[in-house]
């Protein structure tokens, strides 16, 4: 993602302030009306919270979340927000398509910037998400589908862990 040119916090209106709790540096170089142009493109409205997440979410470059990190970034960066709220964010965003929702087990949800076709490496033992740079190398022969159906993605997920020595 290009950076966005900086936006001067007197340059905003007060409906686009920043929510409060945010450092100086962080307002004055956050893309905060490219948060609001995208949530618009997808026809979301730009309330408080979905902008302070969505600023979060994409302000950092591709990044590979989950519910309960983007709740503690938010705890952290003074957003007064519910982890019900940063769930259901996190669906409306992924619904709108400007999410990827990557399930690794049945219980961890990760939710991708990245929105384009690509595959991830998941290291075990530190619960990270990294995206595996070349597609091409993973899906050698897909399966037949049965009729009336096409392959909508597919999610590759690769399981590493340290070498036993
Ligand atoms: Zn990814």
């Amino acid at each position: 993602m290009e950076l966005p040119p900086r936006v001067k916090v007197s340059e905003m209106s007060p409906g686009e302030a920043p929510p409060h709790g945010l450092a100086a540096d962080q307002r004055n170089g956050c893309p905060w009306h490219d948060v609001q142009a995208l949530l618009r493109e997808v026809k979301l409205r730009p309330t408080r919270q979905r902008m302070a997440l969505g600023w979060l979410l994409f302000a950092k470059g591709d990044r590979h979340l989950t519910a309960e990190m983007l709740y503690e970034e938010a705890n952290r960066a003074k957003i007064p927000v519910s982890l019900a709220t940063v769930y259901n964010t996190l669906h409306q965003f992924t619904d709108a398509g400007l999410l990827r929702e990557v399930t690794v087990n049945g219980s961890k949800t990760y939710f991708d910037t990245n929105v384009s076709d690509h595959h991830h490496f998941f290291i075990e033992s530190e619960h990270n998400l990294v995206d595996i740079p070349d597609a091409d190398a993973i899906v050698g022969r897909l399966p037949q589908v049965p009729e009336g159906y096409e392959i909508s993605r597919v999610d590759v997920v690769v399981r590493l862990r340290p070498k036993k020595r």
